[in-house]
């Protein structure tokens, strides 16, 4: 028979498991989410799987990630349909926190960040997001008191940003990195993909299709300026409005302007109507 998913909807419930499991020498990893989930999610928990005997999924929706014109009132919340995806896939546990839990009266403190967070990318264009992010990421490593947490690099750059936190602040987790799980015509999943209209869907996996087309004139050797410019006129000719498609170092984010700079990463993100896509892939 099925085992039940634990639903823990405090820290000191979670923790008192966690202290449990360690004590009989398991490890635990956690899949930080904002819910809805999709086949992207269950990867996680699936590589998840692979490090560790315990695997958490946290479930919240952090309001300090989110600017207040954003969409934190309308983003998806299905937490019955979550529950049973992740009792199907034989998730451990579920950490379903309140925002009084998370963030009591009188909460006032905010990680800084520095590096991977301040190269105008997604910090352009949404500039409390990240500090949110880590904050929110920070509470969790500590809370859970987790081995190992999972991130995809769909969120590319939060990635970078979570796994320079964690070792600047020898939180005494590993970050596990997973590649971005796609549907058949090449569009990442992603819980706000569920906001397009038919039409908006139809067009939105030209956004990869270009990035891949201009992976590959970047590996031909072609003048990484031109190709990336050519790109950006493309994509917004096919009818999406660009807040930024760039090729970045893999690893610092820093400009780079050839293909001897690299290993090299082109980001990309970009609204449909009143859905923002993000992206990106290795060239
Ligand atoms: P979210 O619930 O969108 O905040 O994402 C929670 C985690 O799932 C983050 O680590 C994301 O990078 C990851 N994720 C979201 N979409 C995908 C995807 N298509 N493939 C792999 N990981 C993903």
């Amino acid at each position: 028979m099925m085992a039940e998913v634990a639903v823990f909807e405090t820290v000191a419930a979670m923790r008192a498991a966690v202290a449990g499991w360690h004590a009989a020498g398991e490890a635990v990893a956690l899949v930080p989410t904002m819910g809805a989930l999709h086949d992207g999610h269950v990867a996680l928990v699936a590589e998840a799987r692979k490090h560790a005997r315990r695997v958490i999924v946290s479930i919240f929706v952090n309001p300090t990630q989110f600017a207040p014109h954003e969409d934190f009132k309308k983003y998806p919340r299905t937490f019955e349909g979550d529950r049973a995806r992740l009792e199907a896939i034989g998730a451990d546990a579920i950490f379903f926190p309140s925002v009084e839990e998370m963030y009591p009266a009188g909460f006032a403190t905010r990680v800084l960040l520095l590096g991977p967070a301040a190269v105008g990318l997604e910090d352009r264009f949404r500039p409390t997001h990240f500090e949110g992010v880590a904050t929110i990421c920070c509470k969790l490593f500590t809370q859970s008191r987790a081995d190992f947490a999972v991130f995809g690099e769909k969120d590319y750059q939060q990635l970078q940003v979570v796994t320079r936190m964690a070792r600047d602040l020898d939180l005494g987790i590993t970050i596990v990195p997973l590649a971005t799980i796609r549907e058949a015509d090449g569009l990442a999943m992603s819980s706000r993909n569920r906001y397009l209209a038919p039409e908006e869907r139809a067009l939105a996996p030209a956004l990869h299709q270009a990035m891949q087309a201009l992976a590959a004139r970047i590996r031909n050797g072609e003048p990484l300026a031109v190709a990336v410019s050519e790109t950006q006129m493309q994509v917004i000719g096919a009818g999406f409005e660009l807040d930024y498609l760039e090729a970045r170092h893999a690893w610092t984010l820093a400009p780079v302007t050839a293909l001897a700079d690299g290993p090299i990463r082109i980001l990309v993100a970009a609204r449909i109507g009143a859905t923002r896509l993000i992206d990106n892939i290795a060239v």
